[in-house]
């Protein structure tokens, strides 16, 4: 299964690593054959190089979209060497085998991600590379095909180890990865005229191009195995993050760091906050005078569940917040940033995962995907916010500036609990936070029950939920849930409003002397 290379084609838009490459194909004694650009780079280097225009006797033409498209190159690519039909087309039409094939694409993603005007984007959709390289991966019982110089060097020891010659298992290897690349190129095509160029939000075949970054220790439980996927270019929030120290990230950690991600970017203008995430959910949200104080009163919100946490700060991590958070066991931490202080304070433990990254824009438009039985639900992501003004006071008496700022924190935490989400907050911290539950009132209780046990743990005279004001992410369907929560002492309940009892609803919070307000908006989260 070993095949001897006689000739190569190449044609590379990014000429990295063709130097060492080039230099072991001439030693092998390999004929070189190229493309424009990559004939001249490969001249300046020195080496004896057939013009591709010579060996079809048509010239590059139409601004080179049309070069590589010839007989003379696809026949000598896709020729099947045993086949006596095959060999002797080839011989009467004077095409010359080709036994390797070194192919990178036009930057067509990275012309997008500049801001090209139209005509460059289009004139960056490659066509013979493509072409090339899906013959070469065809053929590939005869044929090797390099699409990445990261795949390079494994070719040059190839080399070296069968004086010349490409094993079929390497070459499977690499048809298979020839594949996935004009895959993903196609697909990076597709979406730029779905997405930008017609301004579909739901284009008739989805088109994605996610590539594998990394395969993951094992997925949500460890008898499944799972692997991470990110798109080529443009990668950002925690599937691009930089991780500064610990052990490996998990699938949980992933999906969890990227839900704290998520919530604490709503808090980009907030000053100093935090978020500490358990199974997906909120456990403490909290605002502070500093990052340390915004940590400690996010902690005190539930320090049981608080623990093996992860926790996503809106500033750079500083030493004091570093401290604090090591006096726990936590799993990840995500920042902006992190200062010199913090990253000493952390090294000394080992296993704390460190991921820093920017905030997001929490009102960025986007598509949300989730997997159901034999197909895919599409929707555009949850990227409404609810202001002051939006609001609409229900109540007799009408909130006050403090219950004011506490609804809208509660209702923006809310925002990221499961629902039934039901989160009572006061002065900038959340008190208690429900999630999850199948019927509202369990989720108000349990968030009762929740700022209960904090009272209790620190030895505080009254639990947080006394004066608080509590957010639910959809309407209380009877008056049940608000009297609970006035039970628990919330004095201000902000809500979407919208049930066909609202009416009572709106009578109990009256007759308990509670403002409420409605959104008009809700944000259930499954
Ligand atoms: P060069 O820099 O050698 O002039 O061009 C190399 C690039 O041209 C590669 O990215 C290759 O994929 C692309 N290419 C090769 N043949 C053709 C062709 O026939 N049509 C188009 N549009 N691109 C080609």
């Amino acid at each position: 299964d070993l095949v001897r290379i006689e000739r190569a084609l190449l044609s590379v838009s990014d000429k990295t690593g063709l130097e060492a490459l080039a230099a072991a194909l001439v030693a092998h004694g390999i004929e070189l054959v190229s493309t424009g650009g990559t004939a001249a780079a490969l001249r300046a280097m020195g080496h004896d190089v057939r013009d591709v225009a010579e060996l079809t006797g048509s010239p590059e033409m139409m601004d080179g979209r049309v070069k590589t498209l010839h007989p003379r190159v696809h026949g000598g690519l896709l020729g099947v060497r045993g086949n006596p039909e095959h060999m002797a087309a080839m011989t009467a039409h004077g095409i010359a085998p080709i036994d390797l094939a070194v192919i990178n694409l036009y930057p067509f993603a990275a012309t997008v991600a500049k801001g090209a005007p139209r005509e460059d984007i289009i004139e960056n959709i490659d066509i013979g590379g493509p072409a090339m390289v899906r013959s070469a991966a065809k053929n590939h019982e005869s044929v090797a095909i390099l699409t990445d110089p990261a795949q390079y060097q494994g070719l040059i020891d190839a080399l070296a180890e069968h004086a010349g010659a490409t094993p079929l298992a390497l070459r499977r290897q690499l048809a298979a990865a020839a594949y996935a690349h004009t895959a993903a190129y196609d697909a990076a095509v597709a979406s730029w005229f779905a997405f930008a160029d017609q301004g579909e939000a739901f284009p008739a075949t989805l088109p994605l191009a996610l590539t594998r970054v990394e395969t993951l220790r094992y997925g949500e439980n460890p008898h499944q195995s799972a692997a991470l996927y990110r798109p080529q270019t443009g990668a950002s929030g925690v599937a691009a993050a930089r991780q500064l120290q610990g052990k490996a990230l998990s699938y949980n950690n992933l999906n969890d760091a990227d839900g704290a991600l998520e919530l604490i970017a709503e808090f980009r203008d907030a000053g100093p906050s935090c978020a500490i995430i358990k199974h997906a959910n909120p456990c403490g949200v909290a605002t502070g005078a500093t990052l340390a104080a915004a940590y400690e009163a996010a902690f005190q919100c539930d320090p049981v569940s608080a623990f093996g946490g992860i926790i996503a700060l809106n500033a750079p991590l500083d030493g004091p917040t570093a401290r604090a958070i090591t006096e726990i066991f936590t799993e990840v931490v995500i920042a902006p940033d992190a200062d010199a202080e913090a990253i000493e304070i952390f090294a000394a433990k080992k296993n704390l995962r460190l991921l820093l990254t920017a905030l997001p824009d929490p009102r960025r438009p986007g598509l949300a995907l989730r997997q159901i039985g034999g197909g895919m639900l599409v929707q555009t992501r949850d990227n409404a916010a609810v202001s002051r003004t939006d609001c609409t006071v229900v109540s007799a008496r009408a909130p006050s500036d403090a219950e004011w700022a506490d609804m809208l924190f509660a209702w923006t935490v809310a925002r990221h609990v499961k629902s039934n989400a039901i989160v009572y907050a006061q002065g900038g911290s959340t008190a208690g936070i429900g999630a999850g539950q199948m019927s509202r009132l369990d989720s108000t209780r349990i968030a009762a029950q929740k700022a209960q046990d904090a009272a209790t743990r620190w030895g505080w005279a009254a639990p947080r939920t006394v004066g608080s004001a509590v957010a639910s992410d959809a309407f209380f369907p009877f008056a049940d849930g608000l009297l609970a929560a006035a039970d628990a002492g919330a004095t201000a309940i902000i809500q979407p409003g919208g049930s066909i009892k609202d009416a009572e609803v709106i009578a109990a919070a009256n007759e308990r002397g509670l403002a409420m307000v409605f959104t008009g908006q809700r944000h259930f989260r499954h």
